[in-house]
């Protein structure tokens, strides 16, 4: 199963474009499973399924609300990370929403994480030049693997506007957001003009109680002529093909790599979220169930 930090959202009682969690309910998400046992002609014992029945070791569920998983030879989880929800994340805000175009100088936050490493990868394979920030030096050491051209490690960097501003002497003309905060605001100075900012998501505002941080410095979008788009991977599933299609390519061309945290048994998937928090994932975040 997966663990994601969009489910810290679902965590309070508010309206939101996905509904909270319920008291007393099993927590919902992605998983993987497979089929024990089935009356249906549809499933047989032994086939894969996707679902969304979340935070469980197993349950009984009409065929209907499963879907049979076709893993094209690669490992079923991949289907929680690289090529399912966080890929296509990466990929429909990069290339949609940001809408890059050659020549683009592209900044990453959480660049380490599921989405934001195959971001950084995405942007690698059409050519662009990628600064990904991300936190600690193992965190760095991937990200140099995977290609990208500078590296902040901003939990080590003191000034983050200062530490963006020289990996980026001319700017930076797309910045894709997983973090908010002093990240965006860092983004919002050393931006070009008509520069693009793709909001994935905000995860250093997710736990802060009262009112979240700035960009203090918002106003800088208007003389820059920026343009920030926030978008939900959900409105975007139409696109799924065009994804896969993408994406198996670059898997079985080797242009593309991933990696994984696990956390075992489902006793540890409180840990395995809270890791997400603290940044002690390395790619996508997964509790192996037995
Ligand atoms: P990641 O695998 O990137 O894990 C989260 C990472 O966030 C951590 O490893 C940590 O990395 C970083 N982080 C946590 N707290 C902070 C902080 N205070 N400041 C800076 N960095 C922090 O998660 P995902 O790839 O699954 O998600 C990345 C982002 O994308 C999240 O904001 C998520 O909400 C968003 N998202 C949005 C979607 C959409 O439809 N818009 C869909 C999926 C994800 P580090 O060690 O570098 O600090």
């Amino acid at each position: 199963m997966t663990v994601d930090p969009y489910m810290r959202g679902r965590m309070v009682d508010r309206a939101s474009y996905v509904p909270p969690f319920q008291l007393g309910e099993p927590l919902q998400g992605g998983a993987i499973g497979e089929v024990v046992a089935s009356d249906d002609p549809r499933l047989k014992r032994g086939d894969l399924v996707s679902t969304i029945f979340g935070w469980r070791e197993s349950f009984n569920a009409p065929a209907a609300n499963l879907q049979k998983l076709e893993t094209f030879g690669l490992p079923p989880q991949a289907f929680l990370g690289v090529a399912g929800m966080p890929g296509l994340t990466a990929w429909v805000g990069l290339l949609k929403i940001a809408a890059l175009k050659p020549g683009d100088v592209v900044f990453v936050s959480a660049a380490a994480g599921a989405v934001g490493s195959v971001v950084c990868q995405i942007a690698k394979i059409k050519g662009h030049t990628v600064i990904g920030s991300a936190g600690g030096a193992d965190k760095g050491a991937f990200l140099k693997e995977i290609g990208v051209d500078h590296v902040i490690d901003y939990k080590a960097a003191g000034n983050l506007a200062e530490a963006v501003l020289r990996a980026v002497p001319n700017g930076l003309d797309v910045y894709f957001d997983n973090v908010g905060g002093a990240h965006l605001e860092a983004a919002l100075t050393a931006a070009n003009r008509f520069a693009r900012f793709a909001l994935c998501g905000m995860i250093s505002q997710y736990n802060v109680a009262g009112m979240p941080a700035g960009p203090r410095n918002i106003m800088l979008a208007v003389g820059k002529s920026i343009r920030l788009e926030g978008f939900i991977v959900s409105n975007h599933f139409n696109l799924l093909p065009e994804f896969q299609k993408d994406m198996s390519g670059w898997i079985r061309e080797g242009k593309l790599r991933w990696k994984e945290t696990v956390e075992h048994g489902i006793e540890n998937a409180p840990t395995a979220f809270l890791k997400l928090f603290t940044g002690e994932n390395l790619g996508k975040m997964l509790v192996k169930l037995t």
